[in-house]
């Protein structure tokens, strides 16, 4: 998602208390609870877009402790002036490319990832950019806990097919796995809506969904 870039939206992300400052990040790993104030088990979302799913799961789920992560500044802006409007003490934001995620939590800090309506970086030269590609899983794995799950959801067939190829090279497997996510009740109940999700199945588009762990 690349929305018109919004002169000021870096001050204003900068001035923002939802959001870990970017020059203290190095300062996070190992870090979460004293964060959050609690010692509740912390998940989050990389691409978080406008923060809809990580805002509602946020505040469906006071139990747990959520981090949402976007490139852009511009974007992450629009999830800021949700929590402006209904402030969550469970929820803050990173602006960072989540290349970088390995810096960010020390290994096993994370209880589980969400990863929603990706980029899909259709050229093969750019699969490693790819965020359920082999090279996000290896960093997957380190701040992921050892029995924690990672979910993923797309409408884009070509970009699960190959997120799906990638498990077993890089050592995980699928405990779940649909291509028709909303037809089926079970794993429904609780599904929290995305942005691209509710526009993508109101066109008609199947959505595919696959839970993951090693
Ligand atoms: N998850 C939201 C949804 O389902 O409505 C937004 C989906 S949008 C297609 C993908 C988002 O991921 C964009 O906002 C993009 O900026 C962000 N993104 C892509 N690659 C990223 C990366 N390497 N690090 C952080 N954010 C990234």
């Amino acid at each position: 998602m690349r929305l018109r870039n919004i002169t000021g939206s870096r001050e204003m992300i900068a001035r923002s208390p939802f959001v870990v400052p970017e020059e203290g990040l190095s300062d996070c790993p190992g870090m979460w609870q004293k964060i959050f104030g609690n010692s509740h088990p912390v998940r989050i979302e990389i691409g978080m877009g406008k923060g809809r799913f990580i805002h509602t799961m946020a505040k469906e789920h006071p139990e747990f402790n959520y981090v949402g992560i976007e490139k852009y500044s511009s974007v992450l802006l629009r999830a800021v002036q949700k929590m402006e409007k209904e402030e969550l003490p469970n929820l803050k934001f990173i602006r960072m490319d989540a290349e970088e995620i390995t810096k960010v939590f020390s290994p096993g800090e994370v209880d589980r990832i969400y990863l929603n309506f990706s980029d899909p970086w259709p050229k093969d030269r750019h699969a490693r950019r790819r965020l359920p590609s082999r090279e996000f899983l290896a960093r997957y794995d380190r701040i992921l806990k050892k029995d924690g799950v990672l979910e993923f959801k797309t409408d884009n067939r070509e970009l699960f097919d190959f997120a799906v190829g990638e498990l077993e090279p890089a050592g995980w497997h699928a405990d779940v796995l649909t291509y028709d996510l909303h037809r089926e009740r079970e794993l429904m109940e609780g599904n929290v809506m995305t942005e691209y999700e509710e526009k993508f199945s109101q066109q008609g588009n199947p959505i595919c969904k696959y839970i993951i762990s090693r």
